[in-house]
């Protein structure tokens, strides 16, 4: 159900900026989901296609993207890419990481049409 009040929330803040921003329709909307976000994209994209009904995100053109993690080492500053959130550092084994992207869901891009 994580997926369901996600795609709410996502659906929330499209129909806020709709207000703001003075449109009618999304053409396409795209959405960045981090690899170590755990969501689950079919259900996201699924969960999100059925609230979309009757609202400004009907009829949208969804595109999920799946950023990667980057994780810098604290200890010895090595830069590399996680794919899952236990892995340890390459270069010298510590598990003291500092994770960019691939954590968090956010909306990347959206084209919205006021006809
Ligand atoms: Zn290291």
């Amino acid at each position: 159900m994580h997926e369901v009040s996600l795609a709410q929330s996502v659906l929330s803040i499209v129909e806020e900026s709709a207000v703001r921003e003075n449109f009618n329709h999304v053409r396409k909307i795209t959405i960045s989901i981090g690899k170590l976000a755990g969501v689950e994209i079919d259900s996201f994209t699924f969960a999100l296609e059925n609230l979309s009904e009757g609202t400004v995100l009907a009829h949208a053109m969804i595109t999920i993207i799946q950023p990667e993690a980057i994780a810098t080492c604290k200890n010895c500053t090595h830069i590399f890419g996680l794919n899952d959130r236990l892995d340890v550092c390459p270069e010298c084994s510590s598990n003291k990481l500092d994770i960019k992207n691939g954590l968090d869901l956010k909306i990347t891009d959206l084209i919205v049409s006021d006809e």
